[in-house]
């Protein structure tokens, strides 16, 4: 026996398990060529939330100068207005975040199979 990842869900699971405890497909009836989509798919997913992460980040980092410079007194006045505060560290962490995790899904062993 041996611990193997899910190839719907990417959880580590048991080779010997007919089903995924965490998402519950059915692993043990799976083809190669199934398994080889789902980990595609699940990949994809990933990829695709990462990625939305950046996006709502750059629109936090955009909304977040446009308030700091659009607030009363207009210009680049300190301190800078609470919306700003909030918005530009956060924005700043999800996109080092969501860029971190493309990084990591895009690294060889984390690629999967090629179709
Ligand atoms: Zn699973």
């Amino acid at each position: 026996m041996a611990i193997v990842k899910c190839p719907a869900c990417g959880q580590r699971i048991s080779s010997l398990a007919k089903r995924c405890p965490h998402c519950s497909t059915g692993v043990g009836s799976l083809d190669p060529a199934d398994r080889d989509r789902l980990a595609r798919q699940n990949w994809r997913r990933q990829a695709d939330r990462a990625a939305n992460a950046t996006y709502i980040a750059l629109a936090m980092l955009v909304g977040g100068v446009i308030w700091w410079w659009g607030d009363p007194p207009q210009g680049w006045f300190l301190p800078p207005p609470t919306a700003a505060i909030i918005l530009l560290p956060f924005g700043l962490a999800l996109y080092l975040v969501g860029r971190s995790w493309l990084f990591w899904l895009r690294l060889p062993r984390n690629r999967p199979p090629p179709e």
